[in-house]
């Protein structure tokens, strides 16, 4: 089956519908993607958002910050970029309905994580992904010009190559009509034809065997660019959470969001020991590579199987009240934070 749209955008995380709803207002959109239509690692997201809220934060302490918790990687302008704009993309959030938890005063109640100098987390509780897969999916519902197809499984996109033209890494201009897609519910591969062709199919962290991201997460978005371009630049970061609870028989393993760590608790070697210290100077709130690396090395010290995430410093209120969900999911399999 052949069909057409004006913006053909493959998958339905955070990316692919905030840019429908965008696009919308120009043409035809058709959002396909491989699952329910809510799974995606947006929805498994747990912390929160960071932006620069108020002061005595500022855009550049953020980039700042930033720019070491990359470690050298990062492309500054983009990191510039994203945090100059990042407020305006919040302030969109609460537009389409996302609800942040406010302090008493009715000012965001701001949650500090590894590699931030300042407070600036917004969040919903301990299921802030949840809360804005759910407000973007509430909005695309209701658009005329929005069209969500699930089980479309975009196997590769259509560029001159498909027209008999040979394409190269060195070819100039290379155009994209869009993508043929394995229908899961017919086993059929049709082809949908667009006039702009998003790919928002998210990381790759099911290539880790441990790993937060849920199944959906295979980099099918990366592979298909390398087929088309044959180059992957521009696509260099590869993101994976160190704070998991793996536990036997589950997999994705369950995320102990960062946030925890912000509000008070700190990591524990199995000598109970707070070891983060002779690691950094910001403790268990260090970036996220130094803590992984950090664990990984009391780890094989000790020949155990873990550190201890120690919660005895956050108030039992607090924790419940911030993260009713951990709380919930850690009681489920025997363990009282
Ligand atoms: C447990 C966990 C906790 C996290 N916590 C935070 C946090 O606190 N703060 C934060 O900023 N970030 C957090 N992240 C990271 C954040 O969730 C992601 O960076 C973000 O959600 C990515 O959004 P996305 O739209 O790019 O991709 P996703 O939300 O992963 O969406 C990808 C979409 O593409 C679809 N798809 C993939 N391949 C295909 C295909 N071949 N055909 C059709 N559809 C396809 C998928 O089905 C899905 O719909 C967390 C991630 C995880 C897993």
């Amino acid at each position: 089956m052949q069909q057409k749209t004006d913006f053909l955008i493959i998958g339905s995380g955070i990316a692919g519908l905030s840019y429908a709803l965008k696009v919308a207002a120009h043409g035809k959109v058709m959002i396909i993607t491989k699952a329910n239509r809510d799974e995606t690692n947006t929805k498994y997201a747990q912390g929160g958002i960071a932006a620069v809220t108020y002061a005595p934060d500022s855009v550049e302490k953020h980039i700042a910050d930033t720019l070491d918790a990359g470690d050298g990687l990062c492309d500054e302008r983009i990191v510039r970029m994203v945090t100059t704009e990042g407020m305006d993309r919040i302030r969109e959030l609460i537009h389409w309905g996302a609800d942040f938890d406010k302090d008493e005063s009715g000012k965001f109640d701001l949650a500090r994580e590894g590699g931030h100098s300042e407070h600036r987390i917004l969040h919903h509780k301990d299921s802030t992904g949840a809360e804005i897969e759910r407000t973007l999916l509430d909005q695309i519902i209701h658009h005329p010009n929005i069209e969500l197809h699930t089980h479309f499984f975009a196997l590769d996109l259509i560029t001159q190559h498909h027209l008999g033209e040979e394409v190269t890494r060195s070819s100039g201009g290379i155009a994209c009509y869009g993508a043929y897609v394995l229908n899961l519910t017919t086993n059929k591969v049709d082809t949908i034809l667009s006039r702009i062709t998003m790919i928002a199919t998210g990381g790759a962290g099911q290539l880790y065997r441990t790993t937060t991201n849920p199944r959906i997460a295979t980099g099918d978005g990366v592979a298909m660019v390398y087929r088309a371009r044959g180059t992957v630049r521009d696509m260099e970061f590869i993101q994976f959470h160190p704070t998991g609870l793996y536990h036997p028989g589950e997999s994705p393993c369950f995320l102990i969001s960062e946030a925890v760590r912000g509000a008070g608790a700190v990591l524990r070697n199995s000598d109970r020991e707070e070891f983060m210290m002779h690691y950094d100077e910001r403790g268990s709130l260090a970036p996220r590579d130094i803590v992984a690396r950090a664990i990984d090395n009391e780890i094989k010290k000790s020949g155990g199987e873990h550190v201890y995430l120690d919660c005895t410093p956050i108030e039992r209120e607090k924790f419940e009240e911030h993260f009713p969900n951990i709380l919930r999911k850690c009681l489920s399999i025997g363990i009282d934070p």
